[in-house]
């Protein structure tokens, strides 16, 4: 697609979602990165509605209250979400290593991130982009459908490379925010069954690649 079109689409992506942010609730940097290790193949919605209790009751819980707590009870928290006991047992490694390597803080380079259980490179770019405003590219269900739907990317099934093609299509101003602007238009219009095509704000400039029209 062409430079100018990319524009428009993130343009009007910006003002249809002013609001597109991080929809994972969170009160410190460790409860974020355990959500988004707990939003693998699970909604925010379902990670937010299983921890909601459990920050209520302690709102600054950390990587030394989870060791605390231990995987037992964890997993008692957490049940209702996907996979469940391997993502405990991945969340109490991991709140161990904080503990042992990090004095119980979430490092904020991806080196170190990528290093901890049950963080790969799309966790590391939610908190990169999230915790420190780094314009990476997270690829989910959502960007990956939605960003191919367009047409911003070639269509390829290798997340790497639908990273590599949107940071270098993308208008840097758009940098930062653009991982939100395509999550809240693949959750909340582009939809995988039934998008709304007629309805849509950049539908003059989507190829609709893969849309299964009636
Ligand atoms: S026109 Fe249809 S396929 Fe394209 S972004 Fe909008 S809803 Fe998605």
């Amino acid at each position: 697609m062409e430079k100018k079109k990319i524009e428009e689409v993130f343009s009007i992506l910006n003002k249809t979602w002013p609001d597109a942010k991080c929809e994972l609730e969170h009160n410190n940097h460790f409860q974020l990165l355990i959500a988004v290790v707990l939003s693998a193949q699970a909604t925010d919605k379902s990670v937010n509605k299983a921890l909601n209790p459990l920050y209520t009751q302690y709102p600054q819980f950390s990587a030394q209250d989870l060791v605390k707590m231990g995987e037992e009870k964890f997993l008692n928290t957490i049940r209702s979400i996907g996979l469940a006991p391997t993502k405990a047992k991945n969340c109490l490694k991991l709140a161990n290593m904080l503990q042992e390597n990090f004095d119980g803080k979430v490092p904020l380079n991806r080196t170190d991130l990528e290093q901890l259980p049950g963080v790969g490179r799309k966790t590391a770019n939610v908190i990169l982009n999230v915790l420190c405003g780094m314009p990476t590219m997270a690829v989910d269900t959502h960007v990956e459908r939605v960003s191919q739907r367009i047409g911003l990317v070639p269509a390829t099934k290798n997340r790497l490379e639908i990273e590599e093609g949107l940071l270098k299509a993308l208008p840097k101003k758009y940098a930062i925010k653009a991982h939100h602007l395509l999550i809240f238009q693949g959750r909340y219009h582009c939809t995988a069954r039934n998008p709304k095509c007629e309805t849509c704000p950049i539908e003059h400039l989507c190829l609709k690649r893969g849309v299964v029209t009636h």
